[in-house]
């Protein structure tokens, strides 16, 4: 069903590395459950999944550029939702069987730090709904035609 392949091994491993002492203290509980632990908030919880804001979403890990304002769109699932992540490479997927389900899970090619996941139903070109955890992200308010300069 799920026709992209995750990305191989060998190509993802993270720049930014720090202990699982170091994020657990520079996180708060609920962004290293999400980012650390790959854990989900629950819906309609976040900072974000509401939000109409323009701007960019970084990673509140690492701080990586993530995704466009331009490319969120309202998905009533209760996270926020992006077509397509701002810059190429900035995420790899992962395959992941957890849960009893086949998922293909998005994280930061940074850190490493789990996102959220990624599913065939999105309403843009892509086909693809990238649905993100609010506490993996952190949105930096400006217009987004010109965040590219
Ligand atoms: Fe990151």
């Amino acid at each position: 069903m799920l026709k992209r392949e995750a990305d191989p091994d060998g190509s993802t491993e993270p720049t930014v590395n720090k202990s699982d002492e170091e994020w657990r203290a520079e996180l708060t509980p609920i962004q290293y459950e999400v980012l650390r632990r790959g854990g989900t908030e629950r819906a309609f919880t976040g900072a974000y999944w509401d939000s109409h804001e323009d701007g960019m979403f970084h990673c509140a890990a690492c701080g990586a550029m993530l995704f466009s304002s331009r490319t969120k769109f309202d998905s009533g699932t209760g996270w926020p939702s992006f077509t397509e992540p701002e810059v190429a490479g900035a995420v790899i997927l992962r395959r992941d069987r957890s849960l009893f389900m086949e998922r293909i899970e998005v994280c930061c090619r940074a850190c490493g730090g789990h996102l959220g996941h990624v599913f065939p139903d999105g309403p843009g070109p892509t086909g693809e709904r990238y649905c993100i955890n609010s506490n993996a992200l952190s949105l930096h308010p400006e217009d987004p035609q010109t965040s590219a300069g």
